[in-house]
């Protein structure tokens, strides 16, 4: 067996003189089994289900540790290895009418959200800080988390003529309000891109970054070749809009298709914290913070999409709710806070859904703990 692979749900009880851990307190935290079985050793009452830290358990076998743990648990269920059926067909899945993937996948949701613990045994939903707790467990005892502005990332991925639209007559005078600004994601080669609308966005001071190829779900699973073609096939876009990110269609993503990202990108943020049931079960890094991967930054996708979240039936009160208390829990670890929104009446166009992003916007700028940057800005402030 490895003890490095096979994952252990703990409860961390209590966080006794570790400052720097007392975000966790509370918290069910999956760790490695061999990190796991090393701190029940160390504490006094050998429970396999909860744990109750104290500065005795971080010795340098525990630094050790916990780097190897860190690697392993956050690429344990990082990359969508498998290709899903919409990306397997031989039209693009997006031709088939919006109104009947919908239906498939608000049922299959509506089921999905009952079946729970299935599809989030690892990383849990809403939110796993599995992989941070553990990047804290080998610091220093002594060290005091730094207070500071948590940092707000909003992001729209512009899946259609529509959305793009709606971002601009919609989203951005509720974004601007706040004094915040968002990055949007644009699907370079499926659809006349119009340029007034994609230009005002930029010169209202808002990022834009790429959205895949053509939204097919193929990208990341073609031979290198195939996927050069199709990723270069957004360098005149990357030229004009001075775009210095990426976000995977579907959130489908593989090792290869982060490597090839490096050559074009300084970001990628295609890997969710925690996926939940789409695009895959079990999908997701269980950190909140931007780390390297394959030579190139990953900025989490820390907060539960709209999608997701409307598949699996949640009401637009219960979506704010878990919002808030999402942005909450990821502002006491010392991570980012990265929302993912799509502009489409479909998703979060609707009014009531519009609403709701208002809200959760005036909520963290009224709590004077959070602070709305450009993904960009947050790259080029990161330290390799
Ligand atoms: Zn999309």
């Amino acid at each position: 067996m490895d003890y490095l692979t096979n994952l252990l749900p703990i409860k961390i009880e209590k966080t006794d003189e570790l400052p720097h851990l007392e975000w966790s307190h509370g918290l069910t935290m999956t760790l490695p089994q061999l990190l796991a079985n090393h701190l029940i050793a160390l504490g006094d009452d050998n429970d396999l289900q909860k744990l109750t830290l104290t500065p005795k358990h971080i010795n340098s076998e525990t630094k050790v540790l916990s780097q190897a743990s860190l690697i392993k648990l956050r690429s344990h269920a990082a990359f969508t290895n498998v290709q899903p059926v919409s990306g397997r067909l031989p039209i693009n899945y997006q031709y088939i009418p919006s109104y009947i993937r919908d239906l498939i996948a608000s049922v299959m949701g509506r089921i999905k959200r009952s079946q729970q613990a299935r599809w989030a045994t690892f990383p849990s939903w809403p939110l796993d800080l599995s992989a941070d707790f553990i990047a804290d467990l080998g610091k220093e005892t002594s060290s005091l988390p730094v207070k500071r502005y948590t940092p707000v990332i909003l992001t729209h991925d512009l899946d259609s003529p529509e959305g793009l639209q709606n971002a601009v007559r919609f989203f951005l005078d509720i974004e601007e309000a706040v004094g915040a600004s968002s990055a949007n994601y644009i699907v370079p080669c499926a659809w006349r891109i119009d340029h007034s609308y994609l230009g005002e966005l930029k010169k209202r001071g808002h990022e834009v970054g790429i959205h895949g190829f053509d939204h097919s779900n193929k990208t990341p699973f073609l031979t290198p070749t195939e996927r050069q073609k199709r990723l270069s096939a957004a360098l005149p876009l990357i030229k004009q809009y001075d775009i210095y990110g990426y976000r995977s269609p579907s959130l489908l993503r593989t090792k290869d298709l982060l490597h090839d990202l490096k050559n074009l990108y300084c970001y990628d943020s295609s890997i969710p914290t925690s996926g939940g049931p789409f695009p895959v079960s079990n999908n997701g890094c269980a950190s909140a913070r931007p780390y390297q991967i394959e030579g190139i930054w990953e900025l989490p996708l820390s907060m539960p999409r709209d999608g997701s979240l409307l598949f699996l039936g949640y009401s637009c009160q219960e979506i704010l709710d878990t919002w808030i208390h999402c942005a909450n829990l990821i502002a006491k670890s010392g991570g980012v806070v990265n929302l993912l929104t799509h502009c489409e009446y479909r998703f979060s166009g609707k009014p009531a859904m519009r609403d709701i992003y208002k809200r959760f916007l005036t909520y963290l700028a009224d709590s004077g703990r959070f602070t709305f940057v450009l993904p960009k800005d947050i790259i080029s402030t990161m330290e390799v």
